[in-house]
């Protein structure tokens, strides 16, 4: 999978050093089918690396900025971004059952350029759109029932 070897090098383009929480929690998402909390990501990271919750929300804030993860609110957790191209939009499908996401972009330009008032006072906007319903698996095993 080479959303490892990707992030990877990301870190490194940008400045940060490869450490063992970094690589652990990389895995950690790499894996992931759901969002998962820091607490919950603590908790898949291997006895032998030495980390605990503050570090993993610190490396979660990097890979957020760099938008190697996103942060699902709706889920109050993160997921891997599935995109190499780590600008542009990003959408999320969120599972209101299982909490699965499936994540798509959108061409430019921003759909939301079009709403967003020229003299609003920020900068580097970016945005995270989330929406839900009921995945596939999901809805196929309520059909079985
Ligand atoms: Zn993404
Ligand atoms: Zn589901
Ligand atoms: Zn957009």
């Amino acid at each position: 999978m080479a959303f490892t070897e990707d992030s990877v090098q990301l870190l490194k383009d940008n400045g940060y050093k490869i450490t063992g929480p970094r690589i652990a929690v990389l895995n950690v998402l790499s894996k992931a089918h759901t969002p998962l909390s820091a607490y919950d990501i603590e908790g898949q990271i291997p006895e032998n690396i030495p980390t605990n919750v503050v570090t993993v929300y610190r490396v979660l804030d990097i890979f957020e900025k760099l938008g190697i993860a996103h942060r699902i609110h709706t889920k109050e957790g993160f997921v891997r971004c599935d995109f190499e191209l780590r600008h542009g939009c990003h959408f999320f499908a969120v599972c209101d059952q299982c909490g699965r996401t499936h994540e798509f972009l959108h061409d430019d330009p921003c759909l939301l350029k079009k709403i967003i008032p020229k003299n609003l006072p920020f900068k580097n906007l970016k945005h995270i759109t989330e929406i839900s319903g009921i995945c596939q698996s999901c809805s196929l095993s309520v059909n079985i029932k």
